[in-house]
């Protein structure tokens, strides 16, 4: 469960990002975060993976205050947090199967358990068969779904997903949301940020538009709501 209690964030240069949100999404909700862009949607993201901390207010995620952390405690929160970005954001060069063990080895998992899990996941996003290929050697589907198994390797409550069809084909973005529901399914809460129109008004889950750092709507069955 995520809490924000009424998140300040102005940046160093006097941004006023977040200007007074309070917000409550529950365990296995998915969640489409729309609005303009420069509206704070991926301040508010990275707020929830202790990317930056609020300058006011308090946020918890899973009843953690990750505004007032204390830095060794943070990779802790973090491993609970899978985020996926509009860029992938592969090693190079590492292989698929390296990308996502990458992520179990940073936790110091098992060796065993690293060789299993990681199979595990590439075979749920349907790239077992190319888990030796480096990210170059993919298309752009295939490095989103590397980076999607590599998100929920270790098993995160939430996921979250800042443009993840930003750069991809219709098809392949729709195969991507798939995934994404399956994975939501499977019990992962996830706060998406998205400016594809037809992806939230065909999927009817809850929407919160921010605009000008404010929750300007938050709808149950949203749609996406903005004139082309
Ligand atoms: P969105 O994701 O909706 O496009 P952002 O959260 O990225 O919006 O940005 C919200 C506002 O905060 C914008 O005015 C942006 O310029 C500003 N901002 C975002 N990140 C920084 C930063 N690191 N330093 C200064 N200003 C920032």
């Amino acid at each position: 469960m995520i809490e924000m209690q009424d998140i300040w964030k102005t940046y160093a240069n006097g941004s006023h990002a977040l200007r007074g949100v309070s917000v409550l999404i529950d365990r296995n909700e998915f969640v489409y975060l729309v609005g303009p862009s420069g509206a704070g949607k991926s301040t508010f993201m990275k707020l929830i993976y202790r990317e930056e901390v609020p300058t006011k207010g308090q946020i918890s995620v899973n009843g953690f205050n990750i505004g007032k952390l204390k830095p060794r405690k943070i990779p802790y929160v973090r491993r609970n947090i899978g985020v996926i970005f509009q860029d992938y954001r592969l090693l190079p060069k590492l292989s698929a199967y390296e990308n996502v063990a990458f992520a179990m080895e940073v936790i110091e998992a098992p060796r065993r358990l690293i060789r299993k899990r990681t199979m595990e996941v590439l075979e749920l996003v349907g790239l077992r068969d190319k888990h030796a290929s480096l990210p170059a050697q993919l298309s752009g589907g295939e490095q989103q779904r590397v980076a999607i198994a590599r998100a929920i390797v270790n098993n995160p409550a939430v996921i979250v997903a800042d443009e993840p069809t930003g750069n991809l084909d219709p098809d392949t973005s729709w195969g991507i949301m798939h995934l994404l529901e399956e994975i939501n399914f499977r019990g992962t809460t996830i706060i998406m940020a998205t400016h594809n129109r037809e992806i939230v008004n065909r999927q009817r889950k809850r929407v919160i538009a921010i605009e000008e750092g404010l929750i300007a709507r938050d709808e149950a069955r949203g749609e996406y709501g903005y004139e082309i």
